[in-house]
């Protein structure tokens, strides 16, 4: 029998396909499998319409076998098989789906179950018709053998170079069987492993742990032979053990009150390369214009790598429990990068090699609900189990303050209620609305202040006049912490105000206006100041904030000192530019002392404090040795 080409300039689509369109050869195994796990349900739906009679759902199966000496792989299944003329037209012509078709014709009215009647539960998976072909991927030769359950068996067969053949056959049962004679191992490809128990059992759990008819395999097992005789060694012999490789039904899709915790525990371990439990489990469960299941998990400790380049961010994908994409980023903003999870979807418009997905609507759907999900969680946490919410916020609070920031603050609204910061006062940490709540009635701004450690903040000499009016200062010592309020400006309308902010809204006019009068007083002891500092500060002026300290050094406009340390310590920063200004206190009797001094005395006094008021700001002294002489002459 001659040869019959393949259809629709499918030579060039093969080899497209098996040079392109995957970019892993072990998904062909998923692919058969998802035929095989169709053809199953359409047989079982044609037996529905008839009534039911037959074959127990049971009795379905598929089955793996690989032969190392044939140096094949059989994959069977006894679902609805094909005719003739379906290995024809479904196996000879490419991007022809049989599954497709199927679907669209259950869709038609008069193909629907009757009224009264249980939907059959069809959830078929193909329906691009070139799923089959990614096999030749893998294998040098393919038979097919099918029968329906009214036909005559046949056989097809095809090298994928030109053509293929089809035959009568007797194939014995109804259903269908593949056999894939594998490729010749070559340097960097090695096709054997498809004949290895170990391979096909790990790329059924990875691909098809959730087909829903059992995938079977026989296997080896060593096993104690015969009773134990004293003073002897057990002896083994090896026998031949069918085993059913997936676990058909998903965690995710089995009724929420039958899964335990511990069960749910056990599957974010295995799944997600964690030692500990999750903290939280979140379900979600959405039927609509986009249906799907979401299972989600928030480890208790940031991987390794999270806040690297390596980290792998995203959400499994499965499409009717067959896994789609092992990490879809679509799928989670970058501030809820941490969170680990899958999700499961009939309505997504998959790509033709089922591994990417187009940038589709229904996936942003999913992830815009996803997230707010995510966030009421977080909420619910924070407000039910304040411990709980800590140990997040420890692990992955700086993952929620970037997101703050990122963007110019697009998401700073929907992430703001989640932040907390150290307060000086309790000792402990407080989100934005508490420390707005217990704001004194005078109060007018959000106080910070920002430093290398807490103890950096709590000693800032600009928060002095803050904490002594007893008002509250939060401690922000995360390098973006600074940033993430500047994007927020306010919180329930109070505004934020730095402990170093040129002016703090403390002082009362009269207030205000002796300063100006104690200026004016000292207008020459500054100017000198000044020119003492030349080349070091911009200005040097009097200040009220402090109360203990007799100086300290801010910076000049809207730049923090903090803030442009983070922005000089980043990679390639270049020069930035700033300007400093030395700020003292004119109640302190070291100010009161500068007056009296000699020129050469005070030059060196200005410099003793200047580089102080460096220390304090967290910034290095510009000449330690210098510096250190300068004290001991002092003394
Ligand atoms: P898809 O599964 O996306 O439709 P395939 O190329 O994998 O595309 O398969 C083409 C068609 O061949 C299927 O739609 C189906 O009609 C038929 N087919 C493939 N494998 C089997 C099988 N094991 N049993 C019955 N029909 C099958």
């Amino acid at each position: 029998m001659a040869k019959k080409q393949f259809k629709a300039e499918s030579k060039r689509l093969l080899d497209m396909m098996i040079h392109s369109i995957y970019t892993h050869k072990e998904i062909f195994l998923r692919e058969l499998i998802s035929n095989a796990s169709d053809a199953i349900d359409k047989r079982y739906y044609a037996a529905m319409q008839k009534g039911g009679e037959g074959m127990d759902r049971s009795d379905y199966f598929i089955r793996l076998t690989p032969s190392e000496t044939t140096r094949t792989l059989t994959i069977t299944d006894n679902g609805c098989g094909m005719t003739e003329k379906e290995l024809e037209e479904d196996l000879g012509t490419i991007a022809k789906s049989g599954t497709l078709a199927f679907k669209e014709a259950m869709e038609r009215p008069g193909e629907a179950p009757e009224e009264g009647k249980a939907a059959p539960e069809v959830d078929v998976i193909g329906q691009f018709g070139v799923g089959f072909y990614s096999a030749f991927m893998v294998a040098k030769n393919i038979k097919v053998y099918s029968r329906t359950e009214d036909g005559e068996g046949h056989v097809w067969e095809s090298d994928g170079q030109d053509g293929y053949t089809v035959k009568p056959f007797d194939y014995p049962a109804v259903g269908t069987q593949i056999v894939l004679t594998l490729k010749d191992d070559e340097e960097g490809e090695d096709y054997s492993q498809y004949l290895r128990e170990y391979t096909l059992t790990s790329l059924v759990k990875k691909y098809s742990d959730y087909v829903r008819y059992p995938i079977r395999m026989m296997e080896e097992k060593r096993v104690p032979k015969g009773e134990k005789e004293e003073g002897k060694p057990q002896e083994y012999e090896t026998v031949m053990e069918d085993v059913v490789l997936n676990s058909m039904v998903p965690l995710w899709k089995r009724s929420k009150s039958e899964v335990t915790e511990e069960e749910y525990a056990r599957f974010y371990r295995d799944n997600f390369f964690d030692i500990e439990d999750p903290l939280t489990t979140v379900r979600v469960s959405v039927e609509g214009a986009v249906s799907y299941t979401a299972l989600l998990f928030i480890p208790q400790k940031a991987p390794w790598d999270f806040f690297t380049k390596g980290y792998k961010r995203g959400l499994k994908l499965y499409s009717n429990g067959v896994m789609i994409m092992d990490a879809c980023e679509d799928l989670l903003p970058d501030y809820f990068g941490f969170v680990k999870g899958l999700v499961d979807s009939p309505d997504l418009s998959l790509n033709i090699s089922r591994e990417m997905l187009q940038h589709d609507r229904q996936l942003k759907a999913i992830a815009n609900n996803l997230k707010k999900k995510i966030q009421a969680e977080l909420k619910r946490m924070l407000e039910s189990d304040r411990e709980k919410y800590e140990t997040f916020y420890k692990a992955f609070g700086q993952s929620v303050k970037f997101g703050v920031y990122d963007q110019y603050g697009v998401n700073a609204d929907f992430l703001k209620d989640l932040l907390l910061f150290h307060s000086a006062r309790e000792g402990k940490n407080v989100t934005l609305h508490e420390y707005v709540a217990a704001m004194a009635e005078d109060q007018k701004a959000i106080y910070y202040a920002a430093g290398d450690s807490l103890a950096h903040c709590l000693g800032l000499p600009q928060a002095e006049l803050i904490r002594e009016k007893g008002y509250d200062l939060l401690c922000l010592t995360d390098d973006v912490d600074e940033f993430a309020l500047r994007v927020l400006m306010s919180f329930e309308e109070k505004p934020f105000k730095a402990a170093t902010d040129e002016d703090l809204g403390l002082s009362s006019e009269e207030e205000k206006k002796a300063m100006e009068e104690k200026t004016a007083e000292n207008k020459d002891l500054l100017e000198k100041l000044k020119e003492d500092l030349a080349g070091k500060v911009k200005e040097v002026k009097l200040s009220d904030r402090l109360t203990k300290s007799v100086a300290c050094l801010n910076g000049e406009g809207g730049m923090s000192i903090e803030m442009y340390k983070t922005l000089t310590a980043m990679p390639n920063a270049g020069e930035i530019p700033m300007a400093f200004v030395l700020e003292l206190n004119p109640e302190h009797p070291v100010f009161q002392k500068l007056a009296t001094l000699s020129d050469s005395d005070r030059k060196e006094y200005a410099e003793l404090l200047y580089q102080q008021a460096r220390l304090m700001a967290g910034l290095p002294l510009e000449d330690p040795a210098a510096f250190s002489e300068l004290v001991c002459k002092l003394m």
